[in-house]
């Protein structure tokens, strides 16, 4: 049965949710709670979106988000169909005004969360979870990597102890690992210690989140290939460009890098000029699903791996990686699964399939009421 889709309300919310208790640091953040940002969207049949993007849980920052979905992007869709999402991402982000103040940035954010949230409506409309409207899961199942267990604010043993306990007990056949510190000999010891209690096969990457110099990382490289680092990531400041072509050139571990990418274009430039290895897009900073997906037909044009950076955690990006034929690797941060309907869900170290119509995106009411902040 078709239900009217026509767009009546779309609302802003900001969600501040407690990292488990933590304090989380890599080499350039330090994080207490996630920032769930978003938008939900109403329709004339009554089928409810939710989208949203992911931030440090910055209150003023996070109202200007907020303030662009509500003032900006919301007065566009009142009355459109919520289905034709093409149409509408390219509606919003051509918006003259809105365009010549943020081709990226908070504006970009806020396009992320509204096109989200209609993506969910149209596979709710569709009676179908995301990934199969988008054309059927690709893979049987889908391996995560974790990452949860190297941040930069715990030490090399405990570190060490974590992945150990996330490969031989829960099953994970990769982790991550953060370094980028201003000690690279004591990152680099951070790496063998990891590498020794895993053993020698299973997955091992490496974040610097784009901290270290190029002399840094070109004095490190040899090390972190001897210990078989599967890729390292954002080696160096993320719009480097010329700088990331070099380190291509003169290193021999792979390069992963997006997260901090807002566009096709950005990720046009570095995957044509062979600057990257493992692309690592995110719907959250990119303008949503339907930016996603250019990015990762892109990424198999150029026979590229796909590995979604999780901005949103993973509740949607399952969706993306299930379906996209690019695809091969998701990582897994459970921060704030506990706040959706259906929670993702990682055994045996696959993610499990998900299984509800709509994006993975719809948000519980007890999360609201708790976590919610005033737009
Ligand atoms: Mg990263």
């Amino acid at each position: 049965m078709s239900r009217n889709t026509t767009i009546t309300e779309v609302e802003p919310f900001i969600l501040h949710v407690p990292v488990t208790g933590r304090v989380v640091q890599d080499s350039t953040h330090t994080v207490t709670h996630w920032g769930v940002v978003g938008a939900r969207v109403r329709t004339a049949g009554g089928l409810e979106g939710f989208g949203y993007t992911g931030t440090h849980a910055h209150l003023p920052s996070d109202r200007l988000i907020s303030a662009c979905i509500r003032d900006s992007y919301a007065p566009l869709l009142l009355g459109e169909d919520a289905c034709d999402v093409q149409r509408l991402w390219s509606v919003m982000y051509g918006h003259p005004p809105v365009q010549w103040v943020g081709r990226t940035g908070i504006t970009h954010l806020a396009l992320a969360a509204v096109d989200t949230a209609l993506w969910d409506i149209k596979a709710k409309a569709a009676e179908q979870p995301l990934w199969k409207l988008l054309g059927g899961a690709t893979k049987v199942a889908l391996p995560a990597y974790n990452t949860d267990g190297g941040w930069l604010s715990l030490d090399a043993e405990t570190v060490a102890e974590n992945c150990r306990r996330l490969v031989e007990e829960e099953e994970y056949n990769g982790v991550k690992i953060k370094i980028g510190s201003d000690d690279p000999n004591a990152d680099l010891h951070r790496v063998e210690r990891v590498r020794e209690v895993i053993g020698p096969r299973r997955q091992l990457a490496v974040d610097c989140n784009g901290r270290w110099r190029l002399t840094t990382m070109l004095a490190a490289a040899p090390r972190l290939a001897e210990l078989g680092v599967l890729w390292v990531e954002e080696p160096i400041f993320y719009d480097d460009l010329p700088g990331h072509i070099e380190l291509a050139r003169r290193i021999s571990t792979p390069i992963a890098l997006g997260e901090q990418l807002y566009s096709l274009d950005a990720f046009r430039d570095f995957i044509s000029s062979g600057a990257v290895h493992w692309v690592q897009p995110d719907i959250t900073r990119l303008g949503g699903i339907t930016e996603w997906i250019r990015v990762a037909d892109l990424a198999l044009a150029y026979r590229l791996p796909v590995v979604p950076h999780v901005g949103d955690m993973g509740q949607v990006h399952v969706h993306l990686a299930y379906a996209h034929p690019a695809a091969t690797l998701l990582e897994y941060i459970p921060w704030i699964r506990e706040c959706f309907e259906e929670p993702i869900e990682v055994k045996h170290g696959k993610y499990r399939r998900p299984e509800q119509p709509g994006a993975g995106s719809t948000l519980r009411s007890e999360a609201l009421a708790e976590y919610g902040q005033e737009v």
